[in-house]
C-alpha cells in the first residue's frame, strides 16, 4: 500500500464484477488511498457493483446506461451532489454484439457498427464532456483498448475498428483538455478472461497464443492493468497525455518468436 492517490477522488465506470479490469484498477487506486464513485449499467448489476464498491470503502454507487445521454447527464448530476470535485475517470465500458465477434469483419451489420461505436467510443467522449466541468487541473482520464485496434487479431473485427477510434480520440481530447490539466490517456491491456472478452469467438485460443507468444511468456492481469493505471492516473503520469500505454507482457514488439531450436 502507497499514499499516491491520497485526497483525490476518482469515478470508476465499467464494474460488473471481481473480473472486471475495472476491478483491477479500483483495487489498486483504493489501496493508495483513493476515494471512489462507481457507475453500473443496469439494476441486475447493482447488486453485484455495490458490495464490491463497499469492499473499498465507496457508498457511491450510481446507474449510467451510456447508451442514453440522459443517464449520462444524471450520472454527473448525482456525482456532483455527492462530491465538489473529480480528480480521475476510468472508463473501462465497451460492448458489441456477440454474433458480429466472429466470423468476417466486412460482414458487419450498420447497426451493430453504429451501436459499437457508440457505446465503445462515444460514450468516452460523451463522459469527458461531463466530468470536465468537475475536473481541475492534475487530473486524469483512462480508457481500455485492445492490440486488435492496430493489427488484425482473428474475431475482433467491429472491435478493432472502434478500439481504433477510441485511441484516436484519447489524442483529441488529451489536444482539447491538455490546457485544462487534465490528461487522457488509454492503455492496451492484454487478453483477459473477463464477461465482455467471453464473448470474441476462440478466445482460449487467442489466451493460449499470447502466453506462448509474448516476451513474458504469460498472460497479464488485472492486477498489472491496475498497477499500470496508477501510474497513469497519479501524479507519476503527471507529464504524460495522450499515450497508449502497452500493458500485454510485451506481446505487441514481438514480430515473430524464435524456435527454441536455435539451428533449425
Ligand atoms: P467486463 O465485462 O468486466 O466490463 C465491461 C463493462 O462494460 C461492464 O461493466 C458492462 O456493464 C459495461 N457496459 C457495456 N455496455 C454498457 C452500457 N451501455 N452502459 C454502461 N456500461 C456498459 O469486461 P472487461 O474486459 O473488464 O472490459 C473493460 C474494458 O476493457 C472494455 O473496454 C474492453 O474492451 C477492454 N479490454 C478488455 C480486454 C480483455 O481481454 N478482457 C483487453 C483489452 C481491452
Amino acid at each position: 500500500s502507497n499514499t499516491l492517490m491520497a485526497g483525490k477522488r476518482g469515478l470508476i465506470m465499467g464494474l460488473a464484477n471481481d473480473k472486471s479490469i475495472a476491478w483491477g484498477i479500483a483495487r489498486s487506486c483504493a489501496e493508495a488511498g483513493a476515494e471512489l464513485a462507481f457507475s453500473y449499467q443496469g439494476d441486475a448489476l447493482k447488486k453485484r457493483v455495490a458490495p464490491l464498491a463497499a469492499q473499498l470503502g465507496s457508498d457511491i454507487v450510481l446507474p449510467c446506461d451510456v447508451a442514453d445521454m440522459n443517464s449520462i447527464d444524471q450520472l454527473f448530476t448525482s456525482l456532483s451532489e455527492h462530491w465538489d470535485g473529480l480528480d480521475f475517470v476510468v472508463h473501462a465500458i465497451g460492448f458489441s454484439d456477440k454474433s458480429e465477434l466472429r466470423g468476417r469483419y466486412v460482414d458487419t451489420s450498420r447497426d451493430n457498427f453504429l451501436m459499437t461505436m457508440d457505446i465503445s467510443v462515444y460514450s468516452f467522449t460523451a463522459v469527458m464532456q461531463r466530468a470536465e466541468k468537475m475536473m481541475g487541473p492534475d487530473s486524469a482520464a483512462l480508457t481500455l483498448t485492445y492490440y486488435g485496434a492496430e493489427q488484425v487479431m482473428p474475431h475482433y473485427n467491429v472491435m478493432g475498428v472502434a478500439k481504433a477510434a477510441l485511441e484516436a480520440s484519447v489524442k483529441y481530447m488529451a489536444e482539447d483538455l491538455g490546457k485544462d490539466g487534465i490528461r487522457v490517456n488509454a492503455i492496451s491491456a492484454g487478453p483477459i478472461r473477463t464477461l465482455a472478452a467471453s464473448g470474441i469467438g476462440d478466445f482460449r485460443y487467442i489466451l493460449k497464443w499470447n502466453e506462448l507468444n509474448s516476451p513474458l511468456r504469460r498472460n497479464v492481469t488485472i492486477d498489472d492493468v491496475g498497477r499500470s493505471a496508477l501510474y497513469l492516473l497519479s501524479d507519476l503520469g503527471s507529464g504524460v497525455t495522450g499515450e497508449t500505454l502497452h500493458v500485454d507482457a510485451g506481446y505487441h514488439v514481438v514480430g515473430m518468436k524464435a524456435v527454441d531450436a536455435p539451428d533449425i
